[in-house]
């Protein structure tokens, strides 16, 4: 049986905050569903002291952000882009549309459809996260959707030159400085300055991610993309520090960021515990990770490889570092977590920024039921079908009247009868 050498001392009080930005979310989207624009703009005002003449960037000041980065910044942007367009372009070309003869004269198929128009959210209150730019942009872009939009808010009371350069380099069609509910909530249902999306996707804070659940219906979502999560499974085969930079690397993210450490090894647990207080003393960002380590921070002992695979498959973390003998037991035996990072060299920070695949990814155990943003999220898989002789139209007629006339469907029954007398000139024999 695991055992529990450290629990998030707030884990508890998790409930009654969900319940609070429900409610606050729940208020201003009616607000900027009534008042469009103007709704807008006072809660731009409200939580971002934000309000320009236009959310909307012109292109000289979008030129204006590109010029303030480096030359070595823009080839770094350029590099991570290209490896998150190759990545999705495979992941696009393995979507094959589908056509076939079921039987003689019975043809399906069907054909992946993009979406007409794409909101990426890409936040910015506590950083600003240029790769989520890449993330949702491009591969909105390599799916085929034509007007793709990107909201990002205002960082330290100005638009993020590096966000702005991520949205232009990336291809967004239309890029707005505007955070948090309200820029999901204009771009979902759309206002006088801004027309709607068809599907809202990107990551957020507790306050974006819940506007996006509540709008889905109204428009498509990717997923459930909260405040970031992050489980490292390990054993000997690794050291404290390794693991405690991998935990704090993540927990930095915010206050609600829960890290947790799963091993077979105690002591490499209290080694790790000791790392984390060394490091939180000299981590530039100590003052948000230490409240996720002492908030919602965990260390579990367990038995054994199995037991770390039920554990972890419990937990369904966005993302799970594995640093054991054997990582690819986890990818065999693991199913649910958002990404899986193998190995010790590699790590949560590489997938997030730069080595190609997706770091728009499932929290709050949301890993149970999908995997993260890709291509597929923004393509529809429509059907359909032909019917190609009067044989086939006939046969198939005859079986679907029977089954219409068991389910009492008269109207759907006449739609069969009526071909199997016209194509097969008969009746149907019940
Ligand atoms: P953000 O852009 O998500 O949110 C900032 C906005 O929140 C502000 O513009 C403001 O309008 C709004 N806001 C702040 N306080 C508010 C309040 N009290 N009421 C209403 N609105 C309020 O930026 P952030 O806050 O830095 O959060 C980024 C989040 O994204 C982090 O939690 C991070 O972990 C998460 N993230 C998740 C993933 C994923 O794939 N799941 C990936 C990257 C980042």
């Amino acid at each position: 049986m695991a055992i529990w050498l450290k629990r998030g001392a707030k884990a508890d009080e998790k409930k009654a905050i969900d319940a609070s930005v429900r409610e606050t979310v729940e208020r201003t989207l009616a607000d900027i569903a009534a008042r469009g624009d103007a709704a807008v703009r006072e809660l731009s005002q409200k939580f971002d002291n934000w309000s320009p003449e236009n959310f909307i960037l012109s292109d000289k000041e979008k030129q204006a952000c590109l010029d303030q980065l480096t030359a070595q910044d823009l080839k770094d942007i350029e590099f991570a882009q290209t490896q998150v367009r190759n990545f999705a372009q495979i992941q696009r070309d393995s979507m094959k549309d589908v056509e076939v003869e079921t039987m003689p004269g019975v043809i399906l198929g069907h054909k992946n459809i993009p979406m007409n128009a794409a909101g990426c959210y890409v936040p910015g209150g506590k950083y600003p996260l240029l790769a989520s730019a890449h993330m949702s942009v491009i591969t909105a872009k390599v799916a085929g959707v034509p007007r793709v939009i990107s909201c990002a808010p205002p960082f330290q009371g100005k638009p993020a030159p590096a966000i702005v350069a991520a949205q232009v380099m990336a291809g967004a069609d239309e890029i707005y400085v505007l955070g948090g509910i309200q820029a999901v909530g204009a771009m979902a249902l759309g206002t006088q300055s801004i027309a709607p999306v068809d599907i809202l996707v990107g990551p957020g804070n507790a306050f974006v991610a819940e506007a996006k659940r509540q709008l889905y219906g109204k428009v498509g979502i990717d997923l459930f993309a909260g405040p970031t999560e992050t489980l490292v499974i390990a054993d000997e085969s690794v050291d404290g520090e390794l693991c405690a930079t991998d935990i704090l690397g993540q927990a930095e993210h915010g206050p609600d960021s829960p890290a947790i450490l799963l091993t077979t090894s105690e002591k490499l647990a209290r080694e790790t515990m000791a790392e984390i207080e060394r490091l939180l003393l000299i981590l530039p960002t100590a003052p948000h990770a230490r409240r996720a380590w002492e908030d919602y921070g965990e260390v579990i002992v367990a038995e054994s490889d199995e037991e770390m695979v039920r554990i972890a498959d419990e937990i369904a973390s966005e993302h799970v570092q594995v640093m054991t003998q054997d990582p690819d037991y986890f990818l065999d035996n693991m199913t649910n977590y958002g990404a899986l990072f193998l190995g010790p060299r590699t790590n949560v920070s590489y997938g997030d920024k730069v080595i190609g695949t997706n770091h728009t990814l499932p929290t709050g155990k949301a890993a149970r039921y999908t995997g993260g943003l890709w291509v597929g999220k923004f393509l529809k898989t429509c059907t359909y079908q032909k019917v190609t002789t009067d044989a086939a139209s006939a046969m198939v007629g005859e079986y679907c009247s029977r089954l219409c006339s068991l389910e009492g469907f008269a109207g759907h029954g006449e739609q069969a009868n009526i071909r199997v007398r016209r194509y097969g000139n008969r009746d149907v024999p019940y």
